[in-house]
């Protein structure tokens, strides 16, 4: 099964990716963790990456679809994949398609999360990992017992760089103008699939795996 999860930052795509992910033992590719990763790493990449997302812009087309092309070409992609966070530019789409085009292996289909400007907000401010077990958190909605556990056992809770509000506000800018048309470009190719991602981590699941079906 190839996917493709639409949705602005802090829709969910990252938690909904991780347990289908799970259950279909196929890889979820976040080209935000690829991203990072080459951030951590110090290259001459990463620092200029760490630049573009520090400010909440993207990456150029060009770049992602080097790192994308070599990335569905490894061996755990060839049964199928989630990506999380590409394409995020109408080039990027089409890049995408002709490159799957080329390997013979069609979208089946993209999966929009459609949550409320409130609610996404939340997510996105309260975010958090533990630095012990990179589980992900979230101030306002995970249960204290969950924080809890982190803390108690010596962990911290990260925040990430680009989730202060200042740089939330153009990340959320640069998804209307440059994302949301993308789902106008799956539904005209018949692809389009799209669930409410409002509720708990349990119910829009659910709702995902029924959208799949
Ligand atoms: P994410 O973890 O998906 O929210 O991505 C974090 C940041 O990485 C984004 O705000 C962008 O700066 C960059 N990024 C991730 N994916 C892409 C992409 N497909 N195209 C351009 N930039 C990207």
């Amino acid at each position: 099964m190839r996917i493709v999860l639409l949705g602005a930052p802090g829709s969910g795509k990252g938690t909904q990716a991780k347990k289908l992910m799970a259950d279909r033992n196929i890889p979820q590719i976040s080209t935000g963790d690829m991203l990072r990763a080459a951030v951590v790493s110090g290259t001459r990449f990463g620092q200029q990456a760490k630049a573009v997302m520090d400010a909440g812009n993207l990456v150029s087309d060009d770049i992602m679809l080097g790192i994308i092309s070599e990335r569905l070409a490894e061996a755990d992609a060839a049964d199928g994949f989630i990506l999380d966070g590409f394409p995020r530019t109408k080039q990027q789409a089409l890049d995408l398609e002709e490159l799957l085009d080329q390997m013979g292996t069609p979208l089946n289909a993209a999966v929009l999360m459609d949550v409320d400007f409130e609610i996404l907000m939340k997510r996105l401010t309260g975010r958090r990992t533990c630095s012990l077990t990179g589980k992900l958190l979230n101030v306002y909605f995970s249960p204290q017992e969950e924080l809890d556990e982190c803390t108690n056992a010596g962990g911290e809770l990260i925040q990430r760089e680009d989730d202060n509000e200042k740089t939330i506000g153009n990340r959320l800018d640069v998804y209307r103008q440059q994302t949301e048309p993308l789902v106008d470009f799956y539904k005209k190719r018949d692809k389009l699939k799209t669930i409410g991602a409002d509720g708990s981590i349990d119910e829009v699941y659910e709702r995902f795996q029924q959208a799949l079906a």
